[in-house]
């Protein structure tokens, strides 16, 4: 099954002016191009996932996320276009369901609200069980796609890194994208996750447990442009994202790539890197999320 446009990625050079020109190249991978509703690395990290429920004949997805995941709209609307019944189980009691959620139901997934206690159970054997005896031939996906088809699926986006470039930037979720693009480029590449959480770095040693050891090196995270934690913003990241768009011509979201975009320009200011850097960023999607700022955002 591919139901996304591939072919439509391009990788896009930042104005000079934007970067003052403070390292050799600075460039953007367009993930945000492979789909409108399954953007950026959410496809990749769900592909091979789909491929084996339908491969051993599960018949019904199911899935964990938050009220704004951008991971359950991608799972929700892959799993109907694969003829997959699918199930969303959130955290927290909505009683009005955020766009985000409103949308999942639209898709056809069947939402199921869960207390942070029981949220937290995700993995548990015992509860995965209970879950299954309640769907037919269930299939469960971890939160963000957290699994060795993620990972696995996220390393092919590799395809797109060139070796020349010396840094290799991209937003950190549940780090699935950041460790299965670690894996599979070259080594000395540096790898920079940006983390919207407030103290994110408490994924560093997450992320390692999944990296080959001959892998894992060069990589860090930044987790200093949270901006008041995960989904809060400032009217200065939202000037930021349009003072962006004008200048380089990409829409950023309020979620992820937006705050990773910040930091990477305070780290070019604060001359982090060498003149003769070449950096990739990975837009990795995410643009449904702006329907709650688009009132204050000159692009959509
Ligand atoms: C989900 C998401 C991420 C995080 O990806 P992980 O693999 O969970 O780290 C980053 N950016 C955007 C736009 C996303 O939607």
């Amino acid at each position: 099954m591919d139901i996304t446009h591939e072919d439509r990625v391009v990788i896009q050079s930042l104005s000079p002016y934007w970067h003052e020109q403070r390292v050799t190249a600075l460039d953007m991978l367009r993930l945000d191009l492979v789909h409108p509703v399954v953007s950026g690395n959410k496809w990749y990290k769900l592909r091979l996932n789909i491929m084996y429920a339908q491969d051993h004949g599960f018949k019904t997805l199911l899935t964990f996320g938050g009220g704004f995941s951008n991971h359950l709209i991608a799972t929700a609307y892959t799993a109907r276009k694969a003829g997959l019944a699918c199930v969303g189980v959130v955290r927290g009691k909505y009683p009005v369901l955020t766009p985000t959620l409103q949308h999942c139901v639209d898709e056809g997934m069947q939402l199921i609200f869960v207390t942070k206690e029981d949220y937290e159970r995700q993995g548990e054997p015992e509860w995965e069980q209970q879950l299954a005896a309640q769907f037919d031939e269930l299939y469960i996906i971890p939160e963000g796609g957290d699994n060795e088809w993620g990972r696995k699926g996220a390393g092919l986006i590799s395809k797109f890194i060139k070796q020349d470039y010396t840094h290799i930037a991209l937003s950190v979720g549940s780090g699935t994208t950041l460790a299965g693009i670690r894996n599979k480029i070259n080594a000395q590449q540096n790898v920079m996750g940006f983390v919207p959480m407030k103290g994110g770095t408490y994924l560093t040693e997450h992320i390692a447990s999944h990296l080959v050891p001959a892998q894992n090196c060069n990589w860090q995270l930044f987790d200093n442009w949270h901006f008041g934690g995960f989904g809060k913003r400032t009217d200065e990241l939202l000037s930021f994202m349009n003072d962006f768009y004008t200048i380089n011509n990409i829409p950023l979201d309020i979620i992820y790539t937006s705050k990773m975009m910040y930091g990477l320009r305070a780290l070019l200011t604060d001359d982090h890197f060498r003149s003769t850097d070449r950096i990739l960023c990975i837009h990795t999607g995410g643009l449904q999320g702006n329907v709650s700022v688009q009132d204050k955002l000159v692009y959509r």
